[in-house]
């Protein structure tokens, strides 16, 4: 199984059938949590 983290608030954002336990970093940001806590700051 695989986990794809948010590369900006290090959050577990999907998780994806895999051989191998291997962490993916998503590039870039706008993740829901990231959009939530941008939403939540302004
Ligand atoms: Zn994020």
């Amino acid at each position: 199984m695989g986990t794809i983290i948010c590369q900006s608030c290090n959050k577990t954002i999907d998780v994806f059938e895999g051989e191998k336990v291997m962490t993916l970093y998503a590039k870039g940001n706008g993740c829901v949590h990231c959009k939530t806590a941008d939403k939540k700051n302004k």
